[in-house]
């Protein structure tokens, strides 16, 4: 049985990453060899390793499409499944009367996720809470963390459950880096939709956005952070996106402690 075909993993602080993947891939045992794979390979740049990139980058192995594979039946258990809290950007990256989250991402991608990432990263431009950069840099099929940006990368994680994950690594409840990982071994060889909408998905979680919907065998809601079983109208970021990220990144909050001890927390939403 597959897990989640999408998933995403927030780590809870960054000194917390290795023992989160211990509990993961150790104490919680691999269920299949793409994850004790993933596990290893983390655990390892922890201990200041390379994995072997040699296994994440051999494509010979994967799927020759999704036909066949019910996509809807593969989101049991994303681990940020029922998770709504929403994660911000360390507060030095955010500038509500300047556009918002300034962020940049580092694509590591293969030639062939370049039409997708420029698409999707086009898509979240629309938003006015959001400043992106783009930089390209030599393709790393390790997706490898760097601290303040987000890493955008492919590699042939094996039959994990996931097409897609994202993991924040937080420090003090805040976003310090992201990582948006394309799984091969579903997508080398799927549809145009079904790659964009994990490309919109992921870099959509690695702005702290929580999804919108988790069925996916309801209607589509026009956003690519609902759940879905069929893509097509879900591979665009949708009003509701648009709207969550505007109170994220272009509110200011105020926070007062009245006599009584009571905090009283304001929420402002700035005009540009
Ligand atoms: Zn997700």
């Amino acid at each position: 049985m597959l897990r989640s075909i999408i998933g995403s993993i927030t780590t809870l602080a960054v000194v917390g990453v290795g023992g989160f993947l211990i509990w993961k891939y150790a104490l919680n045992e691999p269920t299949n060899m793409g994850e004790a794979k993933e596990g290893l390979q983390n655990l390892g740049q922890q201990a200041g390793e390379q994995w072997d990139e040699m296994d994440l980058g051999n494509f010979t192995d994967v799927l020759d499409g999704l036909e066949g594979l019910d996509f809807g039946d593969l989101f049991n258990d994303d681990p940020k499944l029922g998770d709504n809290t929403t994660y911000l950007w360390r507060s030095d990256y955010i500038q509500p009367s300047n556009g918002g989250l300034q962020l940049k991402l580092l694509n590591a991608l293969d030639d062939t996720w370049q039409t997708e990432f420029a698409q999707a990263v086009s898509d979240w431009k629309e938003s006015d809470a959001l400043v992106l950069t783009t930089e390209q840099v030599e393709v790393d099929h390790t997706c490898t963390r760097i601290d303040g940006v987000m890493v955008v990368c492919n590699a042939n994680f094996g039959d994990t459950g996931w097409v897609g994950i994202n993991e924040n690594s937080m420090l003090d409840g805040v976003i310090q880096s992201s990582v948006a990982k394309m799984n091969e071994y579903y997508l080398r060889n799927a549809d145009y939709d079904h790659r964009r909408f994990t490309m919109c998905h992921e870099i959509g979680h690695g702005f702290g956005l929580p999804h919108t919907d988790e069925n996916p065998y309801n209607s589509n809601l026009g956003n690519c952070l609902d759940y879905t079983d069929d893509p097509e109208s879900n591979v665009l970021p949708g009003d509701v996106n648009m709207n969550k990220l505007r109170s994220m990144y272009l509110s200011r909050r105020l926070r007062t402690v009245e006599e009584d001890g009571t905090v009283v927390e304001r929420t402002e939403l700035l005009l540009r």
